[in-house]
Parts: structure tokens; C-alpha cells; sequence
């Protein structure tokens, strides 16, 4: 059933995230890879959508955090390898085996476990090394005098009957940020990586296939980090200030429609709390948007939304279903009129930065809610079901 409410929906323009594979693959030349990241339901845009318009592109490999994420795109008729970045129970070892997804190997606990159940399944699993080179988070520790042990405890997953060693990865943690340090910090967590790899390759005399650690930051400012693949997330969405230099553009367009029209006399105070006040007699378009569809509430009287006269103020707190927006001076908005919360005209870099969080924390957001209607050659090619009957 289709949604006939037209209350709140976001458009996703698979033609911006065509544009920007292509952009990127520009960049990176021919003989780089490149590995989609689709967790978290593609950043919020939908990670099947995402993922057959990458498998359409000729993108090579996708990133997902869980074993679920990864089955949701196989049942889903998603043929690209698809690489687990994340923990995944070993009794799932089989069915990773069976639908060949591969999957991250983060330490020997781990890496003992997978190999004792591919064995018990009599089959292979696919993996790819995680190496902890300063993100200190997930992958073997091989800094600061743990070089010897990590390099060894790689090389001996590697050997592990029931797995084949395909790839090896590290991840930045600072590789989006500006100023020395940061630089420095990620150019010692790449030679570190580099090195690490270089000394496994040695003592066991195989190449892994596919090196790879350059995320959003570092194809945008680290070219030398490419290595066999890049793996970026946010700039295939098109956002942020690196997917801005390099001519990319926004994927998602999120948006309302007017639902309500009222006019407030001089001091009445609008929503809960009551912490905006008016100050002259004042239309004020009620929204059906607020924090259950993913609008953070701690942008409550501090951000705009663009109606088709501009920038219209939000007023007042942001309510589980609905905000409200000033129109005073904006006599053509109208009951129905349509709201850009965030897309092309009013950025969510923006918005991000007025919320003190970061773009990825916004589209990640958009609830189950809100359904998404889908873009390719300028047309509607799929849209989702307002209510899951
Ligand atoms: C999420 C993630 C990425 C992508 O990060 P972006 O900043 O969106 O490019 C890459 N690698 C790993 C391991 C990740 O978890």
C-alpha cells in the first residue's frame, strides 16, 4: 500500500550516489578498488538500493557491521563481495561460508573460533586481517611494542585451516581531521600498517590480495594510502566539507509538507517548555516531523528549514511528531507546501554543526518512519511502504 499521506519522506538520488562513485573513481584511477560502505542501512539511504546501484556501477567489494546487514543484501540479490567489518557469533560461520561473505578477523580468540567452525562445516571461510595501527578499537594491536606479537599472531590466523587470508585493513582515526597532529597520527598509523603487512608477507611468502585502509578522510586528503582498495562511506553519500571540494553531491533529500497554519497573537508561547516566545503577531506552520522520524531535538530553536520562500526559523521544542516553523513573512507557504529539512538547498553539514554532531549522526537518524522514495535517471524507481502491512 502506498503511502497517501504525504506527511514525511526522504529522497534518495541514486543518480548523486552514481555521480559520485564515479567522481571518486576518478580520483582514485583505475587500479584501485573500491569498497562501498553500506552498514547501517547505507548511512539511513537503504543498503540494498545503495548496494545494486554499486553492483550496476562496477564498484568492487561492500562494507556491512553485521552478519544480518550482510544476509539482508544476499536475500536481497546482492552478488558483490561483501566483507562483515564487524563481530559476528561463530555459530553464523556456516552461513557466511554459504553465501560467501567474508568476514573480519580481529584478534586469535576469534580467528581460532571461525577456523574451528569452518572446519566443522567442511568449508572456507573467506577473511580479511584487521590490523589496530592507533584507532584502538577492534584488529590486532601492533603498536608500541606489540609489533613481534601482532605481526605473529596475523601470520598465524593466516595458517588457520578453514579460513583463506584474501585481504588485510586498517582503520584511521583521525584521517578527516586538519592540523599537524593529526596528520602525523595518520601517516604513523599507515607506515605502521604498511609495515605490518610487510613483515607477514615475508615470513609466510603470500601477497594478500587486497590491502586496504583509506575511509572518507584519506581519499580526500591521504592519496598515498590507497593501497589495493579505498573504502569510503560518508563521501559516496556526498557529504561533508571533503565531498564539497570534490564536486560531489548530497544524497538524501529529506521532506515535510505543512500540515497546519496558525496564527499567535504578541507573547504566546510556542511547544513544550515554552522557550520561544512570540514577539509580534506571528504564523507558525505546524510540521509532521519531529524526533521519532529522526530530527535531534537538541536542534529545538536553533536551526532553519527551507520552504519555497527560504529559510523559515523552527520555534520552539522539537516534539516526538511534529516542530513547528515561522512563516510570518512567507504568505505563500501553505497548508501542504512542501519543507526542505535537509538536502540540496538547506545543507545538513549544517545542521550537523548547529546539533555540535556530525552528518553521519543525522542520516543515520531518519527513522523506520519515514519512507524512502528512490531516484535513478531522474525518475521514481522504488518507494517504500509508509506502513508495513
Ligand atoms: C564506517 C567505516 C568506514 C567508512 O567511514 P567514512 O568516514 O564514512 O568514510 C570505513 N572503514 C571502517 C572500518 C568503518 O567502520
Amino acid at each position: 500500500m502506498e503511502s497517501t499521506l504525504r506527511r514525511t519522506w526522504a529522497e534518495v538520488n541514486l543518480d548523486a550516489i552514481a555521480h559520485n562513485y564515479k567522481r571518486i573513481k576518478e580520483r582514485i584511477g583505475e587500479d584501485v578498488k573500491f569498497l562501498g560502505v553500506v552498514k547501517a542501512d547505507a548511512y539511513g539511504h537503504g543498503s540494498v538500493q545503495v548496494s545494486q546501484l554499486l553492483e550496476d556501477v562496477g564498484a568492487d567489494y561492500l562494507a556491512v557491521s553485521s552478519a544480518d546487514e550482510a544476509l539482508e543484501l544476499r536475500v536481497n540479490g546482492i552478488h558483490m563481495p561483501i566483507l562483515i567489518l564487524g563481530h559476528t557469533p561463530k555459530e553464523q560461520v556456516g552461513r557466511l561460508i554459504e553465501y560467501n561473505i567474508t568476514q573480519a578477523i580481529t584478534c586469535k580468540a576469534k580467528a581460532d573460533e571461525y577456523s574451528a567452525e569452518a572446519v566443522k562445516c567442511g568449508g572456507t571461510l573467506k577473511v580479511h586481517i584487521k590490523v589496530d595501527t592507533g584507532m584502538s578499537r577492534l584488529g590486532y594491536l601492533c603498536d608500541n611494542g606489540h609489533f613481534d606479537t601482532g605481526v605473529e599472531g596475523i601470520v598465524e590466523a593466516c595458517e588457520l585451516p578453514g579460513l583463506c587470508a584474501e585481504g588485510i585493513f586498517t582503520h584511521f582515526a583521525v584521517a578527516d581531521e586538519y592540523g599537524e597532529a593529526c596528520d602525523a597520527y595518520t601517516r604513523h598509523q599507515y607506515a605502521l600498517f604498511t609495515e605490518v603487512i610487510e613483515a607477514v608477507e615475508k615470513k609466510r611468502g603470500v601477497k594478500f590480495a587486497i590491502r586496504h585502509c583509506a575511509n572518507t578522510g584519506a581519499v580526500a586528503r591521504f592519496p598515498e594510502t590507497y593501497l589495493d582498495m579505498v573504502r569510503p562511506g560518508l563521501l559516496l553519500y556526498g557529504y561533508g566539507e571533503f565531498a564539497h571540494q570534490l564536486g560531489l553531491r548530497p544524497a538524501m533529500t529529506m521532506k515535510t509538507t505543512v500540515s497546519t497554519i496558525k496564527i499567535y497573537p504578541k507573547g504566546t508561547a510556542i511547544s513544550y517548555g515554552g522557550v520561544f516566545v512570540t514577539d509580534k503577531t506571528t504564523r507558525i506552520g505546524v510540521l509532521p516531523y519531529g524526533y521519532a522520524d529522526g530530527f535531534l531535538r537538541s536542534l529545538s530553536n536553533r536551526c532553519s528549514l527551507y520552504t519555497k520562500e527560504g529559510p523559515a526559523k523552527l520555534r520552539g521544542k522539537i516534539c516526538m511528531d511534529m516542530c513547528m516553523i515561522d512563516i510570518t513573512d512567507m504568505m505563500t507557504v501553505d497548508v501542504g507546501s512542501e519543507v526542505e529539512i535537509f538536502g540540496e538547498k538547506n545543507s545538513i553539514d549544517t545542521l550537523a554543526e548547529l546539533a555540535g554532531t556530525i552528518p553521519y549522526e543525522l542520516t543515520c537518524a531518519v527513522s523506520k518512519r519515514v519512507p524512502r522514495v528512490y531516484y535513478r535517471n531522474g525518475a521514481v524507481i522504488d518507494k517504500e511502504l509508509m506502513l508495513r502491512m
